[in-house]
């Protein structure tokens, strides 16, 4: 039997319009459908109705399915010559384990391909009108995650130099440690940061403040939470979320 297809699809951040046409498209092909937890389950309209939904939460810090399991899944399935969907928040290569997984794949024969989605560190901050580049306050934006394997940690000296938006994924447990390395690598007490609990989704909150006032920031919300530090958030204004665009029609 010819093995099947494996979709790694991104559906963005959040807010299920916010997921791409080809991500639509994948997901109303597939048999077989492994969901991440961050996953939104509006996105799920999209997949037939008799396919087979798996569930495989991995949020940090919480009873996750491990990662082999869900590597064996989809090789088992996909050998079957199913066509599977590996649905993820944001990208699938941001954070997102997409890289280890699709190795994995590849090396077992299987065909893969991977639909890129929004990442939470920029559809997110544009909610708020946030963008995280700007010709005349940042040329250069890098994505941090707080939460590494090994527990190595960013050249927070290095970053603080660069001037860079810095855009911290999983860092909401970690931020009292962040901001006192943020601030011994120089990083001023003043610079504008923000917060933002559940982008793009209709229960986000956030919170605007400073470098300083963030371990206060972060006691006031949950996760999933994004953080952004640099002068583009002195830009942050109204919400900016699509609520405005008229509802596309799938068929
Ligand atoms: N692949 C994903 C990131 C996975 S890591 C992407 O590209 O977006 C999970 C982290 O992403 C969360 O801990 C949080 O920091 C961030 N995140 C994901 N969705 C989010 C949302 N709707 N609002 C705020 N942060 C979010």
């Amino acid at each position: 039997m010819t093995p099947g297809t494996l979709y790694g699809v991104g559906v963005g951040p959040g807010d299920p319009e916010l997921m791409t046409l080809k991500a639509a498209r994948a997901l109303g092909i597939a048999d077989v459908v492994l969901i991440d937890e961050l996953v939104s389950r509006g996105c799920l309209a999209h997949a037939r109705s008799d396919a087979r939904l798996v569930e495989v939460g991995k949020r940090g810090g919480c009873a996750s399915t491990p990662q082999e399991f869900i590597e064996r899944v989809m090789i088992l399935h996909a050998r079957q010559g199913k066509v599977v969907a590996r649905l993820k928040g944001g990208d699938p290569f941001v954070f997102g384990r997409g890289g280890e997984e699709m190795r994995a794949l590849i090396a077992a024969g299987i065909e893969v391909e991977v639909i890129p989605g929004i990442t939470a560190g920029i559809g997110v901050p544009a909610t708020l009108g946030i963008p995280v580049t700007h010709r005349s306050f940042a040329r250069a934006v890098t994505f941090v995650t707080a939460h590494t394997k090994d527990g190595a940690e960013p050249n927070w000296t290095t970053l603080v130099r660069s001037g860079a938006t810095l855009v911290i994924y999983m860092g909401i447990a970690r931020l009292a440690h962040i901001v006192r390395e943020l601030s011994a690598a120089g990083m001023s007490a003043s610079m504008p940061a923000c917060i933002v609990e559940n982008g793009t989704l209709g229960n986000q909150r956030e919170v605007i403040g400073t470098l300083a006032s963030l371990p206060r920031d972060a006691k006031q919300l949950g996760s999933p939470a994004i953080i952004v530090i640099g002068e583009v958030v002195r830009l942050a204004a109204r919400k900016t979320s699509s609520g405005s665009v008229p509802e596309l029609r799938v068929a």
